[in-house]
């Protein structure tokens, strides 16, 4: 389907897809199948140069997950998007095609804790280094660009909540600089906001989160906006130059803005692997025929908790963007204007003892590491997932030890309203 002039509502149940054309099953059949029956000898000639288009094996493109593929980038307003097995998966094919050794990123401090481990620790064995600043600090972040880096990346809307990162400043540096700017859009999901439009290269996502929105398979995506001129400073020979593994084709050459969709398939997925299965995908796409309406009560049930969390002398703070009195609650308007997500922290009188009582006292939040779940979860995160950050890390992460943090999901806000004043009533007692 032409799919310029059809609403996100509509977008989010049919872009990518079509009835199956061997059997005109209506919904996306799982392709179950690990490799696919050339049709004689030169079509599998031909699809092994790249000089067609089409399956070959599973761990390189796969129908249903293909049909994810085109839906998430139609909703990120991208022109292509690879899929792969996790989040994390997604950063390093992000990143893949830009690095080399001795490269580095520059990157916000208030990001995922695992992102934050996985770009401190885990790519230095590939010989790649990143810089954190504050991305509230502009002049920080230009002075810690310098020739070796390849990316910037931050958060749309930083998990664990109640940051917005000013994507409209954020990207002329990165333009200035002749450098792409990869926006993970988790926790914001296209719907409340769409980084391409502020500029962002490349958006990657946690389709575990949101997108999928029941809790039920990991998953990732990078969506290419198409819109980086890979060959212009030398500084990407991946995508520019000529590539010995595909007898010299130059990517950006071949394939313009396909360029790195392609690279990150006939490369990346090819020799990487971290490829997404198709019963993954299937769960995912069933999760995004919802995403908007899901994402509308996910904000409404946050602004009316983070509210009542507020005016509860048993809470020092929350942090959420939603509310007038949080410093990033003017950006929601420009970043996200249908709503700051559903992600906050608040802090909780009596501190790290008294946020551990918390969690073992409520009773429909569940305490799980995850977020972007139609239930409610909650996490104390300094203790967990921000565990392996010291005290400074964790505060300039937004996960500090006097805080607990919240997933808001879609049940009656008066319910969740009740359990936490039932388990704030046990944890300040
Ligand atoms: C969960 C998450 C990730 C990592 O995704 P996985 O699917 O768990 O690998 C990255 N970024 C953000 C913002 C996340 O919430």
């Amino acid at each position: 389907m032409s799919t310029t002039t059809y609403g996100f509502d509509t977008l989010q149940i049919h872009a990518g897809s079509r009835p199956d054309p061997a059997t005109g099953a209506r919904q996306t059949p799982i392709y179950q199948t690990t490799a696919y029956v050339f049709r004689d000898a030169d079509h599998a000639a031909a699809l092994f140069n790249l000089q067609e288009v089409g399956y070959i094996y599973s761990r390189l493109t796969n129908p249903t997950v293909a049909v994810l593929q085109e839906r998430i980038a139609t909703l990120e307003g991208g022109v292509g998007a690879v899929c792969c097995s996790s989040g994390h998966a997604a950063q390093l094919m992000a990143l893949f095609p830009l690095m080399g050794p001795g490269k580095n990123i520059v990157a916000s401090t208030r990001l995922y804790g695992g992102t934050v481990t996985q770009f401190t620790q885990t790519i230095k064995r590939f010989g790649w280094s990143a810089t954190f600043v504050d991305f509230d600090d502009l002049d920080a972040v230009k002075a810690a660009i310098d020739d070796d880096t390849r990316a910037i990346f931050c958060e749309a809307i930083a998990n664990p909540g109640g940051y917005i990162t000013d994507l409209d400043a954020i990207a002329p540096i990165a333009e200035a600089a002749g450098i792409p700017l990869i926006v993970d859009n988790t926790s914001a999901t296209p719907y409340l906001c769409r980084p391409i439009e502020h500029g962002a290269t490349l958006v990657v996502h946690s389709t575990t989160k949101y997108l999928t929105g029941n809790g039920t398979v990991t998953g990732g995506c990078v969506v290419d906006s198409g819109t980086f001129d890979w060959s212009a400073s030398g500084k990407f020979p991946s995508l520019s130059d000529p590539e010995p593994a595909y007898h010299g084709l130059k990517f950006h050459e071949t394939f313009g803005p396909l360029a790195f969709t392609f690279h990150g398939i006939a490369i990346g997925l090819r020799d990487l692997g971290m490829t997404m299965n198709p019963q993954a995908a299937h769960y995912t796409l069933m999760g995004i025929e919802t995403l908007s309406l899901r994402m509308e009560r996910h904000v409404e049930n946050a602004v009316k908790i983070a509210k009542w969390l507020e005016n509860d002398p048993r809470v020092d703070y929350v942090t959420y963007a939603g509310l007038e009195s949080s410093p990033y609650h003017a950006r929601t308007k420009t970043i996200c204007p249908k709503g700051a997500g559903g992600l906050f922290t608040f802090a909780v009188k009596g501190g790290y003892d008294a946020c551990m009582k918390l969690i073992d006292a409520v009773e429909i939040f569940s305490h799980v590491a995850n977020l972007g779940d139609a239930r409610s979860l909650i996490i104390h995160s300094a203790s967990t997932t921000h565990r392996q950050l010291n005290e400074n890390q964790q505060r300039a992460a937004g996960a500090a030890p006097e805080t607990v943090r919240v997933s808001i999901g879609i049940e009656d806000a008066d319910d969740l309203i009740a359990d936490l004043d039932q388990a704030l009533a046990k944890a300040t007692a």
